[in-house]
């Protein structure tokens, strides 16, 4: 059977429980298909790629909420500030001293959530669970910036069961570093899970879920 934007969306949001938040992840999807997925009742928009990004926030900007998902330069920290909501990838702490320093010249406080190497990939970014605590005091010292919770993307397998003990992981770390009463620090969003993974994650508390190909098909071959 053929499926639409407008279905995969409408599935997802009957699916999904009340208190879970789900973006679209959009990487490489045209301004048209990220307009469907709108009227078909998505909120939130979260984009990697910064270029690609601000062309299609040109098109539909005011329509949602953008949520920069990706791994974030330095050098294009002044272009996802005035146009982003959120920050969900925030994976140093000399890339919330530069978020700080743009909002600064804005007059913006910028929400994040801080990221987590939960698999404890090389290759990846993020604070390593152990490091998380350390990093996260001292992001909270930054005015123009408000800590509201977790990002993890644990490693990707095949098998959607093999994610579970890194989303565990960054629950209890979610939960005991919320319970530290760190000034400027609110967890509040955990967000966790794409396609293979979702179910798994909002089992594991996830109140976020960040889902691409399950709404908007495989990428590189439209639905
Ligand atoms: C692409 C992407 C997703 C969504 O992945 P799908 O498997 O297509 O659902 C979620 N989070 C991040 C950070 C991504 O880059």
């Amino acid at each position: 059977m053929k499926t639409s934007i407008t279905e995969n969306v409408k599935r997802l949001l009957e699916e999904l429980p009340e208190h879970v938040l789900l973006v679209a992840a959009a990487k490489s999807r045209t301004a048209d298909e990220i307009d469907e997925a709108i009227e078909a009742g998505i909120r939130l928009i979260g984009e990697n790629y910064v270029q690609e990004a601000l062309a299609v926030i040109q098109a539909v900007k005011n329509k949602a909420e953008w949520h920069f998902i990706g791994h974030l330069q330095k050098n294009k920290v002044k272009y996802v500030v005035p146009n982003f909501d959120m920050i969900e990838s925030v994976d140093s702490v000399p890339l919330a001293r530069e978020i700080d320093k743009r909002c600064n010249k804005l007059g913006k406080r910028m929400p994040v959530l801080v990221e987590i190497n939960s698999g404890r990939e090389p290759q990846k970014f993020g604070f390593l669970p152990e490091e998380a605590e350390n990093g996260i005091r001292e992001i909270a010292t930054l005015e123009n910036i408000k800590i509201l919770g977790l990002m993890t993307m644990g490693p990707r397998t095949g098998d959607p069961e093999a994610a579970r003990p890194y989303f565990v992981e960054t629950r209890r770390l979610f939960d005991k570093i919320g319970k530290l009463d760190i000034p400027n620090v609110e967890m509040r969003y955990l967000s966790m899970g794409m396609t293979n993974s979702y179910r798994i994650a909002v089992q594991e508390g996830a109140n976020i879920v960040r889902i691409g190909t399950l709404i908007f098909g495989r990428r590189g071959k439209p639905i």
